[in-house]
């Protein structure tokens, strides 16, 4: 089973799926994809996990 999390764009407040093991607490930039924005998952103004 994939662990997902849900971000929230700064930019658009899009909502959207990411991989958990993959970008939570890593350090790498999530890419909105509805705006193109890149941001911290720390940047999100809202997560949930
Ligand atoms: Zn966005």
């Amino acid at each position: 089973m994939v662990r997902i999390f849900w971000a929230t764009c700064p930019e658009c407040k899009g909502r959207f799926q990411c991989h958990w093991e993959e970008l939570r607490h890593k350090g790498i930039p999530l890419l909105c994809p509805y705006c193109g924005k890149k941001f911290l998952d720390e940047e999100s103004p809202a997560i949930e996990e």
